[in-house]
């Protein structure tokens, strides 16, 4: 039986990119490494414009009974001033919401070759390899009450509401310290205790998780200004960093900077297991959008979608030696001097297409 992936190209550079994907994909099942039936949907713009919403029940369905979804972009000036509530990005929003997936899982990694393109110097960033593990469907952005009043003063008051439940703590720490088990095993969980209830909890949940269950991992707790900080001044001294939703938006952001480039970032996001298949619901994506910009070009960066299918491999299918030869692939090619626009840098190498890329990471595949 193959891995049943769900495959939504989506908008701009989505389709560009996600071809690479398919390439390795069918290259893996043609060599008997794995098997994977792929399956084509429409999400974003590029469903609009066929059924009028951002993704039909139809695809709905067929994300819920793959065993993992992979995502390229949705988006684009085309549908700027179609209705809010099937403009493309509602294609997005309602695949985490239905899958239920409540675990972003950012990795930052600075290959080598790419150091220089970092905004930090090279020596505190080479080899950096970190994982950010975002809480992403709780915190102050669902919190209710959510609203402006007016005070009848001249005045208005806004609300946001930051809450977190037991459960939604542990689900997520189960997962940070997952993950640590199989990287360098430390966790750094991160909230404001000093100033939040909210953090309070996350704090005394994540140590009881700890003491309980993961004894054997590494957990440090530091506050989230201060992580910050740190992410900036010594980012290697990371392994898996979790925390909640709003923390998690701003310090992956700052993370991603730590690479380079947007075209080099993937992400993974997870929901819970099934209990009856002992299957998760999951989605892959790159970090980047749909880059209207360049797209039709055939000169996006596809390492960050590869990449994302490089987790797939990794998180829903256990399939880690496979994600580790997309990996050291990726990096070869990197070290080979071989680059898209975006990594290019100040260099003067002639920078290669998309389709070339692919092709030279797959060459990298089939040699080893
Ligand atoms: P973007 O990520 O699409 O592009 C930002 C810049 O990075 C552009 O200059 C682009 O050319 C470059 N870039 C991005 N990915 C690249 C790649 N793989 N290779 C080379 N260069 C790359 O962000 P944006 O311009 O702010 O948004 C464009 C559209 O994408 C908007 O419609 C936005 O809503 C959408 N968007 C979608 C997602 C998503 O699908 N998850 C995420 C962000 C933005």
């Amino acid at each position: 039986m193959g891995y049943k992936l769900f495959v939504l190209p989506g908008d701009g550079i989505g389709p560009e990119v996600m071809a690479e994907v398919e390439k390795i994909a069918n290259f893996f099942t043609k060599e008997g490494s794995a098997s994977f039936e792929i399956e084509k949907g429409l999400v974003g713009g590029a469903a609009y414009d066929a059924h009028g919403v951002a993704i039909s029940d139809a695809d709905m369905a067929r994300a819920d009974a793959a065993d993992a979804v992979l995502l390229a972009a949705v988006g684009g000036p085309k549908w700027d001033h179609v209705p809010y509530e099937v403009r493309p990005e509602a294609g997005l929003l309602r695949l985490r919401k239905d899958l239920k997936l409540f675990a972003n899982l950012r990795p930052a990694v600075c290959y080598p070759a790419l150091a220089d393109a970092s905004s930090l110097k090279r020596d505190l960033v080479d080899g950096l390899d970190l994982m950010i593990v975002r809480e992403l469907t709780g915190g102050v952005y669902f919190g209710e009450p959510k609203q402006i009043i007016d005070l009848g003063n001249g005045q208005q008051r806004a609300i946001d509401t930051q809450v977190y439940d037991t459960y939604e703590i542990e689900r997520i720490g189960r997962i940070a310290f997952e993950l640590a088990r199989k990287r360098r095993n430390k966790v750094t969980s991160s909230e404001k205790r000093n100033v939040m209830k909210s953090g309070v909890l996350w704090n005394q949940i994540i140590t009881r998780l700890h003491d309980q269950e993961f004894p054997d991992v590494m957990l440090e707790h530091q506050l989230a200004d201060a992580l910050g900080m740190q992410l900036v001044r010594a980012p290697k001294q990371f392994d898996v960093i979790v925390t909640d939703n709003l923390f998690g938006d701003l310090l992956s952001d700052v993370a991603s900077m730590l690479t380079g480039s947007l075209g080099m970032l993937p992400s993974a996001s997870l929901g819970a297991y099934d209990a009856q298949t002992g299957k998760r619901k999951a989605l892959y994506e790159p970090v980047h959008g749909s880059a209207p910009d360049i797209a039709g070009k055939g000169i996006a960066n596809p390492i960050a979608m590869i990449a994302s299918f490089g987790m797939a491999l990794r998180y829903s299918f256990d399939l880690g030696a496979l994600a580790d030869r997309i990996d050291h692939a990726i990096a070869a090619t990197l070290d080979k001097g071989l680059r898209t626009g975006d990594i290019k840098g100040n260099s003067t190498v002639t920078p290669l297409s998309t389709t070339q890329m692919g092709n030279a990471i797959l060459k990298e595949l089939q040699a080893g």
